[in-house]
């Protein structure tokens, strides 16, 4: 039997200018968390994402979103409000900062946090005595979020929202860019998102004052003086002048990118919809998901195990959609605002392969796999 090449789940997927920006800092000696490459690259983000907004870019996405809820004034025993369904990054910097998380379930137009649970919980905890800080929304696999709804709520509220973006630059809601519809917004460029700097992330918001918070928390706080001179805690939390070389070129790249996890989607509902067994998240009219990753629902965990075995058996990895953080032993203990939305998603989901560098023969071998499980 011929052997098959692994097909990743989502793996890199470089352009042809990466390279020479990388080159420019090594040539120009700007190895460092700091230079050309750093500015430009958040250039290029903002000019992306348009809206006015400022951006800084970061050693992780996860390094964004604890600095986003440390500028919105979360600390020690503050309650932030949580998507349950997202992956632990948006979590966990809430317990960096000594906070409590309460996690909220998602929809099932978008798969993202629901804006009826997230109203009760919010009136619950006012009840219990303390108000929420922050709302963490997720927009998961792309999709946005319901961006009106969440919106109101914040207003009405007045509690301001972090928009966890890691999985959708380049997705739309109605004529506006994922990354600008928070007070604050984060992406993610590790390795498996939609374009990559290796690792990296950035802190978006239309509020300079934010980017300027963000840079000077994370560059260890430093104040204005001659000598190292500070008044708070701070971190090392800035991008690399090299990694940015690599974000420059993607930039250039990612509306391809785009184009292609878009292409990849469609293949898959126009191979597989006409199974009574597969059903897709569909976009609500006005959303433009980036498709990051391409996720089918199956009636069953068995089956959805079963189809995820059978691929992982021919060299493909596929993986079960987000384990939700109500069911993490880690978060066990914190309050959560759930009516089993995510608990079924996490049972009968499946990630598909997904990168903009899968060729059509991939498509067509993952195909055959999935309809070979679903006749027999
Ligand atoms: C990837 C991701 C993050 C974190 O990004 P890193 O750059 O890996 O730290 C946060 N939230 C979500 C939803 C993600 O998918």
């Amino acid at each position: 039997m011929e052997t098959q090449t692994k097909i990743w789940l989502s793996s890199p997927h470089m352009g042809s200018n990466e390279q020479v920006y990388v080159d420019q800092a090594f040539r120009t000696n700007w190895v460092a968390p700091l230079g050309p490459n750093v500015d430009l690259f958040e250039e290029a983000i903002e000019t992306f994402i348009g809206n006015e907004v400022h951006v800084a870019t970061l050693s992780t996405g996860t390094a964004a979103i604890h600095l986003a809820l440390e500028i919105l004034g979360v600390s020690k025993d503050d309650e932030v409000l949580c998507q349950s369904f997202t992956f632990s990054a948006s979590a966990n910097p809430i317990m960096y900062l000594g906070a409590r998380p309460i996690f909220v379930d998602s929809e099932r137009d978008t798969w993202n946090i629901s804006p009826e649970l997230l109203e009760k919980a919010i009136n619950d905890r006012i009840a219990r005595g303390k108000k929420p800080k922050a709302i963490v929304a997720v927009q998961l696999y792309g999709m946005p979020y319901k961006i009106n709804e969440i919106r109101r709520i914040s207003q009405e509220y007045d509690i301001p929202v972090i928009e966890d973006s890691a999985e959708a630059l380049g997705s739309k809601y109605l004529d506006g860019n994922c990354g600008s519809f928070g007070d604050i917004g984060i992406l993610s460029f590790n390795g498996n998102k939609i374009i990559t700097t290796s690792g990296g992330g950035a802190l978006i918001s239309k509020n300079i004052n934010y980017k300027r918070a963000a840079i000077h928390l994370a560059t260890q706080a430093r104040d204005n003086a001659p000598h190292y001179q500070h008044s708070k805690v701070g971190y090392n939390y800035r991008m690399s002048n090299v990694l940015a070389g690599i974000g420059r070129g993607q930039m250039e790249v990612l509306e391809n990118r785009v184009e292609s996890r878009r292409f990849n989607f469609d293949f898959y509902y126009d191979s597989l919809n006409h199974f009574s067994e597969i059903e897709f998240l569909k976009e609500p009219s006005g959303y433009f998901s980036n498709r990051w990753l391409t996720c089918i629902l199956t009636p069953s965990f068995e089956i959805r195990e079963r189809l995820r075995l059978a691929l992982l058996e021919d060299d493909i990895e596929s993986r079960p959609l987000w384990k939700p953080m109500h069911m993490q032993p880690v978060f066990h203990s914190y309050p959560n605002y759930t009516d089993g939305t995510s608990e079924d998603l996490f049972e009968k989901g499946l990630c598909l392969p997904s990168g903009s560098n899968l060729t059509e023969e991939d498509l067509d071998r993952i195909i055959a796999l999935i309809i070979k499980e679903l006749t027999v």
